[in-house]
């Protein structure tokens, strides 16, 4: 016996059961699939982001700067630690803990919202029409492979099935000594050497986890300059304290062959020099990209597109090639972030609905959760340069800030970029503490199109860090106050 519902939502990750839920509160009846099983075999909603990826990354990266706080800062402030030491399996289990409560939340929302919960693989069985569906002329009927079988039917799908982790050609992930984002989560001891494949948002905050509690840490990047994405000023500061810390960064390299023996990984590489090198590591983690995941979706059931890296084809709206089937999220194009991944879920459920839902490409803020934090909105100074606008530049270094100073922690800079004529924001690129909060107001601002004056104009709490972004704006125009 088949169910109907306005909407199927396949994967309850942060792109699926925001859509989810968006729709039950716009009178949609809705239906959300994911197959992700706890330790227990049970459901655990939140995908990639609330498994192993945001929100448990975020709790050892907590853990371990408290640790770093202890072993190296308290001393400053007149605060001696005797015996400190750190129990690695407590802090797992914290973080095991915070996924939980993230996982039982989405239950809780679901219940609240009345969206129905399908625990298990969601795939394509066929299009159906006419008399196969009530109300409707048009839609899918979808099976769901878990504890029980269901077969569900909706006119309108939509897919969040995000990504999975890419593996090195040669080197599987085995999660014991080759780690994905899965088992770089999961480790209960700290490896006394960590070898990093990728120098990416995901390889920096894992090594900097390990590196915190004790571990000699290589990250062997391919790329030549450092985080190429981030405006250059704003990586070279943070390339800097990085290194200072302790991080091994090399950079311009070429992997080798990488062999797993039982007790350690040795990978070969080429450094950019073009001489050949060796690093042996107990375990190495892989962070290189993600790919978008359909496994198990039986796309070719009805015919749906995918390109030549899996990715479902959408149009800016999200919209598939098949009439009422939508998807959002790491499975389509654009950059891989849960908040992206919100925004199309929500935008989606408000056109299903009927209503013009809109996501602002040009304001996706990114965030790299490492200490110094990184953030960034809008343009850096490369790519304005490479697009041929004129533009002023205005930077404001913490080392200035008074609360900065007071929280002993002075790294980096806010860095604002206007328009040379009209003034109005055109990127804002934080390296320092609290960047990841810091970013919230000028992504505001450039949603509304401020100009720098405005937020030059604007009173600010003292003392605070987000004064910074205040003297930033008034550099634009050459009148800093505290600098
Ligand atoms: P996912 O979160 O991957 O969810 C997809 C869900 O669909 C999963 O639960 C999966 O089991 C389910 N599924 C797949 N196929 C099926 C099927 N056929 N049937 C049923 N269910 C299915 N982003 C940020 O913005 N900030 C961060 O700090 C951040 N940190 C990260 C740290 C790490 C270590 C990693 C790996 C990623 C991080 N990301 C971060 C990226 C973020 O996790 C993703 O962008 C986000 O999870 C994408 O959401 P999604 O809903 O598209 O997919």
């Amino acid at each position: 016996m088949s169910k109907q519902f306005d909407v199927i939502v396949i994967g309850g990750g942060p792109g699926g059961y925001i859509a989810a839920i968006r729709a039950a509160q716009l009178g949609k009846n809705v239906a959300c699939v994911d197959e992700w099983k706890n330790s227990a075999g049970g459901p655990a909603l939140g995908g990639t982001c609330t498994n192993t990826g945001c929100i448990p990354s975020k709790a050892l990266l907590q853990s371990s700067e408290h640790f770093d706080h202890a072993s190296h800062h308290f001393a400053d402030h007149g605060i001696a630690v005797k015996g400190l030491s750190m129990d690695s399996a407590k802090m797992v289990a914290r973080k095991d803990a915070v996924v939980k409560q993230n996982n039982d939340g989405i239950l809780y929302l679901f219940k609240k919202n009345k969206v129905s919960f399908f625990h298990g693989r969601a795939s394509f069985v066929k299009a159906v029409e006419g008399a196969a569906l009530t109300g409707a002329a048009q839609g899918y009927e979808i099976k769901v492979a878990g504890a029980a079988e269901e077969t569900l039917l909706a006119q309108q799908v939509i897919v969040a099935t995000g990504s999975t982790a890419r593996a090195l050609p040669g080197a599987p992930f085995d999660e014991t000594q080759v780690l994905s984002n899965e088992g770089a989560l999961a480790l209960t001891a700290v490896p006394k050497k960590l070898g990093l494949i990728g120098s990416g948002v995901i390889g920096l905050e894992m090594g900097s986890v390990w590196r915190r509690l004790g571990a000699e840490v290589t990250i062997l990047e391919g790329l030549p300059t450092f985080l190429g994405a981030v405006d250059e000023q704003i990586a070279k500061e943070a390339h800097k304290a990085f290194v200072k810390q302790g991080l091994k960064i090399e950079l311009g390299v070429t992997v080798g062959e990488v062999k797993v023996a039982k007790k350690g990984v040795s990978v070969a590489w080429t450094n950019a020099k073009g001489e050949a090198q060796k690093l042996d590591v107990d375990k190495l983690i892989v962070s290189i990209g993600r790919v978008p995941n359909t496994t198990g979706l039986n796309a070719q059931a009805v015919g749906l597109q995918l390109d030549e890296r899996g990715a479902i084809v959408v149009d800016g709206d999200c919209r598939t090639n098949l009439p009422g089937v939508w998807a959002v999220g790491d499975v389509v194009r654009g950059p891989m972030l849960a908040h992206k991944a919100e925004e199309e879920g929500v935008a989606v459920a408000e056109r299903i609905a009927g209503q013009h839902g809109h996501v602002n490409f040009n304001t996706i803020p990114w965030v790299i959760y490492t200490s110094p934090e990184i953030a960034w909105v809008g343009r850096t100074e490369q790519q304005l340069k490479a697009d041929g606008v004129a533009y002023k530049a205005g930077t404001f270094p913490f080392l200035a800030n008074g609360r900065a100073r007071a929280l002993g922690d002075t790294t980096g800079m806010v860095k604002m970029l206007a328009d040379a004529s009209t003034d109005e924001i055109l990127g804002v690129h934080i390296v320092g503490p609290m960047a990841s909060e810091l970013i919230a107001e000028c992504v505001v601002a450039m949603e509304f199109r401020a100009s720098s004056e405005d937020i030059a104009r604007i009173c600010h709490a003292h003392p605070t860090l987000s004064e910074s972004t205040r003297e930033a704006a008034l550099a634009v125009d050459k009148r800093t106050l505290n600098f």
